[in-house]
Protein backbone atom coordinates (compact mmCIF):
# COMPACT_ATOMS: atom_id res chain seq x y z
CA UNK A 1 0.00 0.00 0.00
CA UNK A 2 1.29 3.12 -1.10
CA UNK A 3 1.65 5.37 2.32
CA UNK A 4 -0.69 8.61 1.72
CA UNK A 5 0.86 11.79 3.22
CA UNK A 6 -2.92 11.81 5.37
CA UNK A 7 -2.89 8.57 6.49
CA UNK A 8 0.82 8.94 7.81
CA UNK A 9 0.36 12.84 9.32
CA UNK A 10 -1.92 11.13 11.68
CA UNK A 11 0.89 9.61 13.21
CA UNK A 12 3.07 12.68 13.21
CA UNK A 13 0.07 15.06 14.63
CA UNK A 14 -1.01 12.58 17.08
CA UNK A 15 -4.54 12.75 18.66
CA UNK A 16 -7.47 13.30 16.32
CA UNK A 17 -10.83 14.44 17.29
CA UNK A 18 -11.58 11.28 19.18
CA UNK A 19 -8.09 11.84 21.08
CA UNK A 20 -6.99 8.66 19.71
CA UNK A 21 -3.64 7.75 18.66
CA UNK A 22 -3.12 5.86 15.52
CA UNK A 23 0.01 3.58 15.59
CA UNK A 24 1.63 2.50 11.61
CA UNK A 25 4.14 0.40 10.35
CA UNK A 26 6.49 2.45 9.11
CA UNK A 27 7.72 -0.31 6.30
CA UNK A 28 4.45 -0.91 5.07
CA UNK A 29 1.52 1.99 5.94
CA UNK A 30 -0.32 -0.70 7.51
CA UNK A 31 -2.44 0.51 11.02
CA UNK A 32 -0.99 -1.35 13.83
CA UNK A 33 -4.13 -0.22 15.93
CA UNK A 34 -5.74 2.78 18.22
CA UNK A 35 -4.92 3.74 21.69
CA UNK A 36 -6.63 6.87 23.37
CA UNK A 37 -4.47 9.49 24.42
CA UNK A 38 -4.35 10.35 28.27
CA UNK A 39 -5.98 13.95 28.82
CA UNK A 40 -3.87 15.87 31.50
CA UNK A 41 -6.57 14.99 33.92
CA UNK A 42 -5.80 11.45 33.57
CA UNK A 43 -2.14 11.67 34.02
CA UNK A 44 -2.53 13.84 37.14
CA UNK A 45 -4.87 10.87 38.14
CA UNK A 46 -2.07 8.54 36.96
CA UNK A 47 0.80 10.34 39.18
CA UNK A 48 -1.63 10.20 42.43
CA UNK A 49 -1.46 6.30 42.07
CA UNK A 50 1.68 5.90 41.50
CA UNK A 51 2.19 8.12 44.42
CA UNK A 52 0.13 5.83 46.76
CA UNK A 53 1.91 2.99 45.43
CA UNK A 54 5.00 4.17 46.39
CA UNK A 55 4.09 4.62 50.34
CA UNK A 56 4.19 0.52 50.14
CA UNK A 57 6.80 -0.34 47.22
CA UNK A 58 9.38 1.89 48.74
CA UNK A 59 9.23 -0.79 51.93
CA UNK A 60 9.56 -3.64 50.19
CA UNK A 61 12.46 -5.80 50.08
CA UNK A 62 15.26 -5.66 47.51
CA UNK A 63 14.79 -9.34 47.51
CA UNK A 64 11.34 -8.77 46.62
CA UNK A 65 12.19 -6.21 43.84
CA UNK A 66 14.92 -8.65 42.78
CA UNK A 67 12.07 -11.51 42.52
CA UNK A 68 9.63 -9.39 40.22
CA UNK A 69 12.18 -7.98 38.05
CA UNK A 70 13.70 -11.47 37.27
CA UNK A 71 9.69 -12.54 36.81
CA UNK A 72 9.57 -9.65 34.30
CA UNK A 73 12.48 -11.03 32.76
CA UNK A 74 11.22 -13.97 32.34
CA UNK A 75 8.08 -12.97 30.98
CA UNK A 76 10.40 -11.14 28.14
CA UNK A 77 11.89 -14.18 27.01
CA UNK A 78 8.93 -16.31 27.22
CA UNK A 79 7.34 -13.49 24.36
CA UNK A 80 11.01 -12.51 22.83
CA UNK A 81 10.00 -13.32 19.27
CA UNK A 82 6.77 -11.37 19.50
CA UNK A 83 8.47 -8.68 21.48
CA UNK A 84 11.21 -8.42 18.65
CA UNK A 85 8.00 -8.30 15.94
CA UNK A 86 6.72 -5.65 17.94
CA UNK A 87 9.59 -3.05 17.68
CA UNK A 88 10.06 -3.87 14.82
CA UNK A 89 6.98 -3.22 12.91
CA UNK A 90 5.90 -0.16 15.29
CA UNK A 91 9.54 1.41 14.07
CA UNK A 92 10.66 -0.16 11.32
CA UNK A 93 13.59 -1.54 12.46
CA UNK A 94 15.29 -4.83 11.35
CA UNK A 95 13.85 -7.60 13.93
CA UNK A 96 17.39 -8.83 14.07
CA UNK A 97 17.98 -4.83 15.76
CA UNK A 98 15.24 -5.22 18.03
CA UNK A 99 16.55 -8.71 19.68
CA UNK A 100 20.43 -8.31 19.48
CA UNK A 101 19.91 -4.32 20.59
CA UNK A 102 17.00 -3.59 22.56
CA UNK A 103 16.27 -6.86 24.35
CA UNK A 104 19.13 -8.69 25.11
CA UNK A 105 20.68 -5.33 26.38
CA UNK A 106 17.88 -5.04 28.51
CA UNK A 107 17.78 -8.66 29.61
CA UNK A 108 21.24 -8.37 30.53
CA UNK A 109 20.57 -4.77 32.31
CA UNK A 110 17.93 -6.38 34.30
CA UNK A 111 19.96 -9.11 35.70
CA UNK A 112 22.64 -6.92 37.03
CA UNK A 113 20.41 -4.53 38.34
CA UNK A 114 18.16 -7.16 39.93
CA UNK A 115 21.26 -8.79 41.30
CA UNK A 116 23.37 -5.68 42.37
CA UNK A 117 21.32 -2.97 43.68
CA UNK A 118 21.24 -3.77 46.89
CA UNK A 119 24.62 -3.95 47.46
CA UNK A 120 24.89 -0.41 45.54
CA UNK A 121 22.82 1.24 47.93
CA UNK A 122 23.88 -0.72 51.04
CA UNK A 123 24.40 2.15 53.39
CA UNK A 124 27.94 3.51 53.93
CA UNK A 125 29.91 5.17 56.54
CA UNK A 126 31.66 8.26 55.66
CA UNK A 127 35.16 9.17 57.35
CA UNK A 128 34.54 12.06 59.47
CA UNK A 129 38.24 12.79 60.67
CA UNK A 130 38.66 13.90 63.93
CA UNK A 131 34.90 14.44 64.74
CA UNK A 132 35.31 10.98 65.24
CA UNK A 133 37.41 11.60 68.30
CA UNK A 134 34.72 13.41 70.07
CA UNK A 135 32.44 10.40 69.66
CA UNK A 136 30.77 11.00 66.34
CA UNK A 137 29.17 8.85 63.51
CA UNK A 138 27.98 9.32 59.98
CA UNK A 139 26.54 7.26 57.89
CA UNK A 140 24.80 7.46 54.05
CA UNK A 141 21.81 5.73 53.27
CA UNK A 142 19.41 5.97 49.89
CA UNK A 143 16.28 6.85 50.36
CA UNK A 144 13.84 6.33 46.97
CA UNK A 145 12.98 9.69 45.43
CA UNK A 146 9.05 8.64 44.93
CA UNK A 147 7.32 8.89 41.60
CA UNK A 148 9.50 8.92 38.58
CA UNK A 149 8.22 9.89 35.05
CA UNK A 150 10.69 8.14 32.15
CA UNK A 151 9.53 10.36 28.49
CA UNK A 152 11.64 8.44 25.99
CA UNK A 153 12.14 8.79 22.49
CA UNK A 154 11.31 6.71 19.98
CA UNK A 155 14.28 5.25 18.24
CA UNK A 156 14.94 2.66 21.29
CA UNK A 157 11.50 2.16 22.41
CA UNK A 158 11.74 -0.97 24.26
CA UNK A 159 15.34 -1.02 26.02
CA UNK A 160 15.27 2.60 26.68
CA UNK A 161 12.00 3.34 28.76
CA UNK A 162 12.14 -0.49 30.02
CA UNK A 163 16.05 -0.22 31.18
CA UNK A 164 15.12 2.96 33.14
CA UNK A 165 11.98 1.82 35.21
CA UNK A 166 13.80 -0.99 36.16
CA UNK A 167 16.05 0.94 37.40
CA UNK A 168 13.71 3.30 39.24
CA UNK A 169 11.80 0.25 40.86
CA UNK A 170 14.71 -1.44 41.82
CA UNK A 171 15.24 1.95 43.96
CA UNK A 172 12.32 1.66 45.39
CA UNK A 173 10.25 4.42 43.05
CA UNK A 174 7.31 3.89 41.16
CA UNK A 175 6.94 4.63 37.48
CA UNK A 176 4.78 6.57 35.09
CA UNK A 177 6.22 6.09 31.64
CA UNK A 178 4.89 8.26 28.45
CA UNK A 179 5.80 6.51 25.37
CA UNK A 180 6.46 8.03 21.92
CA UNK A 181 3.23 8.98 19.95
CA UNK A 182 4.80 6.86 17.46
CA UNK A 183 5.57 3.92 19.53
CA UNK A 184 2.37 3.49 21.67
CA UNK A 185 2.07 -0.33 21.66
CA UNK A 186 5.44 -0.86 22.53
CA UNK A 187 5.19 1.53 25.63
CA UNK A 188 1.42 -0.66 26.31
CA UNK A 189 3.61 -3.96 26.13
CA UNK A 190 6.28 -2.48 28.73
CA UNK A 191 3.07 -2.21 30.89
CA UNK A 192 1.91 -5.80 30.40
CA UNK A 193 5.11 -7.27 31.11
CA UNK A 194 5.72 -5.69 34.40
CA UNK A 195 1.70 -6.35 35.44
CA UNK A 196 2.63 -10.07 33.91
CA UNK A 197 5.43 -10.43 36.52
CA UNK A 198 3.29 -9.64 39.37
CA UNK A 199 4.08 -6.14 40.56
CA UNK A 200 1.51 -4.44 42.28
CA UNK A 201 -0.98 -2.54 41.06
CA UNK A 202 0.25 1.21 39.95
CA UNK A 203 4.16 0.30 40.50
CA UNK A 204 4.68 1.05 36.98
CA UNK A 205 1.97 2.81 34.68
CA UNK A 206 1.96 3.55 31.02
CA UNK A 207 0.09 6.63 29.67
CA UNK A 208 -0.28 7.61 26.26
CA UNK A 209 -0.17 10.16 24.44
CA UNK A 210 2.08 12.76 22.31
CA UNK A 211 4.02 15.84 23.23
CA UNK A 212 1.28 17.99 25.51
CA UNK A 213 0.59 14.02 27.39
CA UNK A 214 4.43 14.28 28.44
CA UNK A 215 3.90 17.83 29.64
CA UNK A 216 1.10 17.04 31.45
CA UNK A 217 3.31 14.74 32.93
CA UNK A 218 6.23 16.92 33.51
CA UNK A 219 3.89 19.53 35.36
CA UNK A 220 1.74 16.67 37.53
CA UNK A 221 4.98 17.01 39.06
CA UNK A 222 6.54 13.73 39.45
CA UNK A 223 9.77 13.52 41.65
CA UNK A 224 12.42 13.11 38.68
CA UNK A 225 12.38 12.92 35.32
CA UNK A 226 14.33 10.41 33.33
CA UNK A 227 14.10 12.23 29.73
CA UNK A 228 15.40 10.79 25.94
CA UNK A 229 14.77 13.10 22.91
CA UNK A 230 16.17 16.34 21.49
CA UNK A 231 17.92 18.99 22.65
CA UNK A 232 14.70 21.24 21.86
CA UNK A 233 12.11 19.07 24.16
CA UNK A 234 14.73 18.86 27.21
CA UNK A 235 14.99 22.71 27.33
CA UNK A 236 11.70 22.68 27.24
CA UNK A 237 11.03 20.08 29.82
CA UNK A 238 13.98 21.49 32.34
CA UNK A 239 12.19 24.84 31.87
CA UNK A 240 8.73 23.47 33.20
CA UNK A 241 10.95 21.37 35.63
CA UNK A 242 12.27 24.26 37.32
CA UNK A 243 8.72 25.83 38.14
CA UNK A 244 8.73 22.83 40.24
CA UNK A 245 12.08 22.18 41.23
CA UNK A 246 11.58 18.67 39.97
CA UNK A 247 15.08 17.26 38.72
CA UNK A 248 15.85 15.87 35.42
CA UNK A 249 18.24 13.54 33.86
CA UNK A 250 18.55 14.60 30.00
CA UNK A 251 19.51 12.34 27.54
CA UNK A 252 19.73 14.15 24.27
CA UNK A 253 20.94 14.85 20.81
CA UNK A 254 24.70 13.97 19.41
CA UNK A 255 26.84 14.55 16.65
CA UNK A 256 29.63 11.65 17.56
CA UNK A 257 32.65 11.98 15.68
CA UNK A 258 34.70 8.82 14.93
CA UNK A 259 38.34 9.51 14.76
CA UNK A 260 40.75 6.74 12.35
CA UNK A 261 44.27 7.53 12.61
CA UNK A 262 46.58 5.83 9.65
CA UNK A 263 47.36 3.42 11.99
CA UNK A 264 44.33 1.64 12.86
CA UNK A 265 43.19 -1.96 11.53
CA UNK A 266 41.76 -0.32 8.38
CA UNK A 267 39.29 -3.28 7.62
CA UNK A 268 37.63 -3.19 11.09
CA UNK A 269 37.47 0.74 11.01
CA UNK A 270 35.08 0.23 7.81
CA UNK A 271 33.12 -2.79 9.32
CA UNK A 272 32.28 -0.36 12.29
CA UNK A 273 31.95 2.81 10.72
CA UNK A 274 28.87 1.42 8.48
CA UNK A 275 27.50 -0.49 10.99
CA UNK A 276 27.60 2.52 13.45
CA UNK A 277 26.47 5.29 10.63
CA UNK A 278 23.35 2.95 9.67
CA UNK A 279 22.21 0.28 12.41
CA UNK A 280 18.75 1.45 12.79
CA UNK A 281 18.55 3.20 9.69
CA UNK A 282 21.01 5.97 11.59
CA UNK A 283 17.99 6.92 14.15
CA UNK A 284 20.82 6.45 17.36
CA UNK A 285 21.28 9.33 19.50
CA UNK A 286 25.43 7.71 18.88
CA UNK A 287 25.51 7.33 15.48
CA UNK A 288 28.60 7.90 13.82
CA UNK A 289 28.04 11.15 11.98
CA UNK A 290 30.94 12.30 11.45
CA UNK A 291 34.19 10.48 10.52
CA UNK A 292 37.13 12.13 10.71
CA UNK A 293 40.48 9.87 8.49
CA UNK A 294 44.04 10.26 8.46
CA UNK A 295 45.27 11.39 5.07
CA UNK A 296 47.10 8.30 4.21
CA UNK A 297 44.46 5.90 4.59
CA UNK A 298 41.72 8.21 3.55
CA UNK A 299 41.09 7.13 0.13
CA UNK A 300 41.26 3.71 1.03
CA UNK A 301 38.96 3.80 3.54
CA UNK A 302 36.61 5.46 1.88
CA UNK A 303 36.50 2.68 -0.69
CA UNK A 304 36.14 0.29 2.08
CA UNK A 305 33.44 2.01 3.10
CA UNK A 306 31.52 2.30 0.09
CA UNK A 307 32.03 -1.31 -1.26
CA UNK A 308 30.14 -2.23 2.54
CA UNK A 309 27.40 0.17 1.89
CA UNK A 310 26.63 -1.23 -1.33
CA UNK A 311 26.23 -4.91 0.01
CA UNK A 312 23.63 -4.19 2.97
CA UNK A 313 20.31 -4.82 2.25
CA UNK A 314 17.13 -2.88 2.59
CA UNK A 315 13.96 -3.10 3.14
CA UNK A 316 10.78 -4.34 5.67
CA UNK A 317 11.99 -5.39 8.91
CA UNK A 318 10.40 -8.21 9.57
CA UNK A 319 12.83 -9.90 6.79
CA UNK A 320 15.43 -11.81 8.43
CA UNK A 321 18.15 -11.29 5.83
CA UNK A 322 17.59 -6.97 6.22
CA UNK A 323 20.20 -5.27 7.54
CA UNK A 324 18.39 -1.47 7.10
CA UNK A 325 14.51 -0.97 7.76
CA UNK A 326 12.52 1.99 7.72
CA UNK A 327 13.60 4.94 9.11
CA UNK A 328 10.66 5.65 12.06
CA UNK A 329 8.65 8.81 10.59
CA UNK A 330 8.23 10.83 7.73
CA UNK A 331 9.36 13.98 9.88
CA UNK A 332 12.69 12.41 10.12
CA UNK A 333 13.13 11.36 6.35
CA UNK A 334 12.77 15.07 5.70
CA UNK A 335 15.18 15.97 7.98
CA UNK A 336 17.49 13.52 6.30
CA UNK A 337 16.80 14.46 2.76
CA UNK A 338 17.11 17.91 3.61
CA UNK A 339 20.94 17.35 5.24
CA UNK A 340 21.73 15.19 2.12
CA UNK A 341 20.17 18.09 -0.33
CA UNK A 342 22.46 20.68 1.97
CA UNK A 343 25.36 18.60 2.03
CA UNK A 344 25.15 18.25 -2.07
CA UNK A 345 24.65 22.76 -2.54
CA UNK A 346 27.96 22.71 -0.14
CA UNK A 347 29.73 21.27 -2.88
CA UNK A 348 30.18 17.64 -0.79
CA UNK A 349 30.08 14.83 -2.84
CA UNK A 350 27.49 12.07 -2.67
CA UNK A 351 29.21 8.80 -3.31
CA UNK A 352 26.40 6.18 -2.75
CA UNK A 353 22.81 6.81 -1.63
CA UNK A 354 21.55 9.70 -1.39
CA UNK A 355 17.85 8.71 -2.45
CA UNK A 356 14.35 8.23 -0.93
CA UNK A 357 13.96 4.38 -1.70
CA UNK A 358 11.44 1.77 -0.99
CA UNK A 359 14.11 -1.27 -2.15
CA UNK A 360 11.19 -4.08 -3.84
CA UNK A 361 8.24 -1.29 -4.29
CA UNK A 362 9.46 1.84 -5.78
CA UNK A 363 12.58 2.96 -7.94
CA UNK A 364 14.59 5.41 -6.22
CA UNK A 365 13.84 8.71 -6.27
CA UNK A 366 14.67 12.31 -4.88
CA UNK A 367 11.01 13.63 -5.23
CA UNK A 368 9.83 13.52 -0.93
CA UNK A 369 6.46 14.47 -2.46
CA UNK A 370 5.75 11.32 -4.17
CA UNK A 371 7.89 8.71 -1.85
CA UNK A 372 6.02 6.16 -1.52
CA UNK A 373 7.78 5.12 2.08
CA UNK A 374 10.41 5.94 4.67
CA UNK A 375 13.68 4.45 3.35
CA UNK A 376 16.02 6.36 2.53
CA UNK A 377 19.30 4.83 1.03
CA UNK A 378 22.57 4.46 3.62
CA UNK A 379 24.56 7.56 2.01
CA UNK A 380 28.43 8.40 2.36
CA UNK A 381 29.35 11.86 1.65
CA UNK A 382 33.04 12.96 0.66
CA UNK A 383 34.32 16.51 1.11
CA UNK A 384 32.30 17.50 3.86
CA UNK A 385 33.89 20.17 5.95
CA UNK A 386 32.79 21.15 9.66
CA UNK A 387 31.77 24.78 8.24
CA UNK A 388 28.82 22.93 6.59
CA UNK A 389 25.63 22.96 8.47
CA UNK A 390 24.66 19.32 8.15
CA UNK A 391 27.97 18.50 9.99
CA UNK A 392 26.54 20.71 12.79
CA UNK A 393 23.06 19.70 13.69
CA UNK A 394 21.89 16.18 14.20
CA UNK A 395 20.90 14.39 11.17
CA UNK A 396 19.36 11.15 13.08
CA UNK A 397 19.77 9.14 9.74
CA UNK A 398 21.50 6.97 7.80
CA UNK A 399 24.30 9.24 6.26
CA UNK A 400 28.00 9.19 6.81
CA UNK A 401 29.95 12.26 5.98
CA UNK A 402 33.67 11.40 5.79
CA UNK A 403 36.25 14.36 6.49
CA UNK A 404 40.64 14.13 5.98
CA UNK A 405 42.50 15.01 8.48
CA UNK A 406 46.58 15.58 8.97
CA UNK A 407 47.66 15.54 12.46
CA UNK A 408 46.16 14.88 16.10
CA UNK A 409 45.36 18.02 17.07
CA UNK A 410 43.39 18.80 14.37
CA UNK A 411 41.19 15.88 14.42
CA UNK A 412 40.68 16.36 18.28
CA UNK A 413 39.85 20.11 17.32
CA UNK A 414 37.62 19.22 14.24
CA UNK A 415 35.68 16.04 16.67
CA UNK A 416 35.20 19.17 19.61
CA UNK A 417 33.87 21.59 17.54
CA UNK A 418 30.57 21.07 17.99
CA UNK A 419 27.84 22.15 20.44
CA UNK A 420 26.89 18.08 21.20
CA UNK A 421 29.09 15.83 23.61
CA UNK A 422 27.60 12.33 23.81
CA UNK A 423 29.81 9.59 22.46
CA UNK A 424 33.41 9.28 20.52
CA UNK A 425 35.55 6.89 19.13
CA UNK A 426 39.21 6.67 18.30
CA UNK A 427 40.64 4.31 15.79
CA UNK A 428 44.28 3.59 16.44
CA UNK A 429 46.87 0.78 17.18
CA UNK A 430 48.64 2.62 19.61
CA UNK A 431 46.52 2.83 22.64
CA UNK A 432 48.17 4.91 24.23
CA UNK A 433 47.58 7.24 21.49
CA UNK A 434 44.25 6.16 21.77
CA UNK A 435 43.51 6.99 25.54
CA UNK A 436 45.97 10.23 24.84
CA UNK A 437 43.22 11.51 22.43
CA UNK A 438 39.98 9.88 23.79
CA UNK A 439 40.93 12.28 27.30
CA UNK A 440 40.45 15.06 24.94
CA UNK A 441 37.59 14.64 23.76
CA UNK A 442 34.59 16.28 24.90
CA UNK A 443 31.98 13.48 25.73
CA UNK A 444 30.45 11.44 27.68
CA UNK A 445 31.96 8.15 26.52
CA UNK A 446 34.62 7.81 23.98
CA UNK A 447 35.70 4.14 23.02
CA UNK A 448 38.66 3.20 21.32
CA UNK A 449 38.48 0.95 18.65
CA UNK A 450 34.54 0.09 19.79
CA UNK A 451 31.73 2.49 18.71
CA UNK A 452 27.94 2.97 19.64
CA UNK A 453 27.37 -0.41 20.79
CA UNK A 454 27.61 0.70 25.06
CA UNK A 455 24.81 1.72 25.94
CA UNK A 456 24.07 -1.91 25.95
CA UNK A 457 26.47 -2.34 28.84
CA UNK A 458 24.07 -1.38 31.83
CA UNK A 459 26.88 -1.46 34.11
CA UNK A 460 28.45 1.67 32.97
CA UNK A 461 27.11 5.49 32.76
CA UNK A 462 25.28 6.70 30.06
CA UNK A 463 25.34 10.01 29.38
CA UNK A 464 26.27 13.50 27.13
CA UNK A 465 28.70 16.00 27.92
CA UNK A 466 27.50 20.17 26.56
CA UNK A 467 24.29 19.76 25.32
CA UNK A 468 23.79 16.13 24.81
CA UNK A 469 23.03 15.83 28.02
CA UNK A 470 22.67 16.05 31.81
CA UNK A 471 22.80 13.18 34.41
CA UNK A 472 23.26 9.46 33.61
CA UNK A 473 21.24 6.76 33.13
CA UNK A 474 22.82 2.87 33.93
CA UNK A 475 25.91 2.51 35.92
CA UNK A 476 26.25 3.53 39.82
CA UNK A 477 25.73 6.45 38.49
CA UNK A 478 22.50 6.48 37.12
CA UNK A 479 21.07 4.28 40.02
CA UNK A 480 22.39 7.49 42.27
CA UNK A 481 20.14 9.81 40.23
CA UNK A 482 17.35 7.32 41.30
CA UNK A 483 17.69 7.92 44.82
CA UNK A 484 18.39 10.66 47.44
CA UNK A 485 21.41 10.39 50.10
CA UNK A 486 20.05 10.63 53.29
CA UNK A 487 23.19 11.13 56.49
CA UNK A 488 22.43 9.64 59.49
CA UNK A 489 24.44 11.74 61.95
CA UNK A 490 24.78 9.88 65.27
CA UNK A 491 27.15 11.68 68.55
CA UNK A 492 27.72 8.22 70.70
CA UNK A 493 28.98 10.05 73.62
CA UNK A 494 26.01 12.55 74.22
CA UNK A 495 27.07 13.69 77.81
CA UNK A 496 28.26 16.88 77.23
CA UNK A 497 26.94 19.82 75.76
CA UNK A 498 28.99 20.57 72.29
CA UNK A 499 31.58 23.83 72.69
CA UNK A 500 30.10 26.01 69.57
CA UNK A 501 26.75 26.02 71.44
CA UNK A 502 25.57 29.23 73.06
CA UNK A 503 26.27 31.01 75.23
CA UNK A 504 29.63 32.90 73.67
CA UNK A 505 32.06 34.43 75.52
CA UNK A 506 35.64 35.03 75.45
CA UNK A 507 36.54 31.45 76.28
CA UNK A 508 34.12 30.32 73.41
CA UNK A 509 35.99 33.00 71.34
CA UNK A 510 39.54 31.44 72.03
CA UNK A 511 38.19 28.02 71.69
CA UNK A 512 37.12 28.62 67.97
CA UNK A 513 39.96 30.15 67.01
CA UNK A 514 42.16 26.79 68.02
CA UNK A 515 39.62 25.34 65.88
CA UNK A 516 39.98 27.14 62.75
CA UNK A 517 43.86 27.14 63.41
CA UNK A 518 44.68 23.22 65.02
CA UNK A 519 41.63 21.41 64.61
CA UNK A 520 40.64 22.26 61.06
CA UNK A 521 44.57 21.42 60.13
CA UNK A 522 43.19 18.30 60.26
CA UNK A 523 46.66 16.99 62.32
CA UNK A 524 45.79 15.18 65.49
CA UNK A 525 48.85 16.79 67.36
CA UNK A 526 48.25 20.22 66.77
CA UNK A 527 44.10 19.18 67.93
CA UNK A 528 45.72 17.48 70.44
CA UNK A 529 47.53 20.95 71.67
CA UNK A 530 44.03 22.50 71.80
CA UNK A 531 42.64 20.20 75.00
CA UNK A 532 43.19 22.55 77.74
CA UNK A 533 40.86 25.30 75.96
CA UNK A 534 38.48 22.61 74.85
CA UNK A 535 38.04 21.91 78.63
CA UNK A 536 38.22 25.15 80.17
CA UNK A 537 35.03 26.04 77.27
CA UNK A 538 32.99 22.37 78.27
CA UNK A 539 33.49 23.44 82.16
CA UNK A 540 31.99 26.78 81.45
CA UNK A 541 29.09 25.70 79.59
CA UNK A 542 28.53 22.75 81.94
CA UNK A 543 28.57 25.52 85.10
CA UNK A 544 26.34 27.80 82.83
CA UNK A 545 23.78 24.94 82.70
CA UNK A 546 23.55 24.19 86.46
CA UNK A 547 22.92 27.77 87.00
CA UNK A 548 19.72 27.99 85.18
P1 LIG B 1 11.52 14.59 21.03
O1 LIG B 1 12.30 15.56 21.84
O2 LIG B 1 10.68 15.11 19.95
O3 LIG B 1 10.57 13.69 21.97
C1 LIG B 1 11.04 12.92 23.02
C2 LIG B 1 9.91 12.55 23.94
O4 LIG B 1 9.37 13.72 24.55
C3 LIG B 1 8.72 11.89 23.22
O5 LIG B 1 8.13 10.94 24.05
C4 LIG B 1 7.80 13.08 23.01
O6 LIG B 1 6.48 12.68 22.82
C5 LIG B 1 7.98 13.81 24.32
N1 LIG B 1 7.62 15.22 24.30
C6 LIG B 1 7.52 16.06 23.25
N2 LIG B 1 7.22 17.30 23.68
C7 LIG B 1 7.12 17.25 25.03
C8 LIG B 1 6.85 18.20 26.05
N3 LIG B 1 6.62 19.49 25.78
N4 LIG B 1 6.84 17.80 27.33
C9 LIG B 1 7.10 16.51 27.64
N5 LIG B 1 7.36 15.55 26.72
C10 LIG B 1 7.37 15.92 25.43
O7 LIG B 1 12.60 13.57 20.46
P2 LIG B 1 12.40 12.40 19.45
O8 LIG B 1 11.37 11.47 19.98
O9 LIG B 1 12.24 12.92 18.07
O10 LIG B 1 13.79 11.63 19.57
C11 LIG B 1 14.92 11.93 18.83
C12 LIG B 1 15.96 12.60 19.70
O11 LIG B 1 16.24 11.80 20.83
C13 LIG B 1 17.28 12.76 18.97
O12 LIG B 1 17.77 14.06 19.20
C14 LIG B 1 18.18 11.74 19.65
O13 LIG B 1 19.53 12.05 19.61
C15 LIG B 1 17.64 11.75 21.05
N6 LIG B 1 18.01 10.54 21.74
C16 LIG B 1 18.96 10.63 22.73
C17 LIG B 1 19.39 9.49 23.38
C18 LIG B 1 20.43 9.58 24.45
O14 LIG B 1 20.57 8.59 25.16
N7 LIG B 1 21.13 10.68 24.62
C19 LIG B 1 18.86 8.17 23.04
C20 LIG B 1 17.83 8.20 22.03
C21 LIG B 1 17.45 9.34 21.39
P3 LIG B 1 5.96 12.39 21.35
O15 LIG B 1 6.96 11.52 20.65
O16 LIG B 1 4.70 11.67 21.59
O17 LIG B 1 5.82 13.71 20.68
Amino acid sequence: MPFGSETMSAVQTIADPANEIVSFDPATGAEIGRVNAASADEVLAAVGRSRAAFRSWKKTSFAERKRLVLAAREVILAEMDDIALLISRESGKPVAEALAFEIAPVLDLMRWIANGAEKMLRPRRIGIGLFELLGRFSKIVYQPLGVVAVIPAWNYPFSIPLGEAVMAVMAGNTVVLKPSELTPFVGLRIGEIFEKAGFPPDVVQVVCGAGETGAALVEAPPDKILFTGSVATGKRIAEAAAKNLTSCVLELGGKDPMIVFDDANIELAADAAVWSAFSNSGQNCASVERLYVQRPIAEKLTQKIIDRTLKLKQGSGEREDVSIGAMSSERQLKIVFEHVEEFRDCGAIIETGGRIHVPGFTEPTDDIETAAGFFYEPTVITGATNDMRPMQVETFGPTLPICVFDTEEEAIALANDTEFGLTASVWTRDYAKGRRVAEQIEAGTVCINEHLYTHGIGQTPWGGFKNSGRGRTHGIEGLLELVQPQHIHSNRTALLPDAWWFPYSPAAVDTFRQFATKFATGSLIKTTGMMPQLFTRIKELVRNRRRS
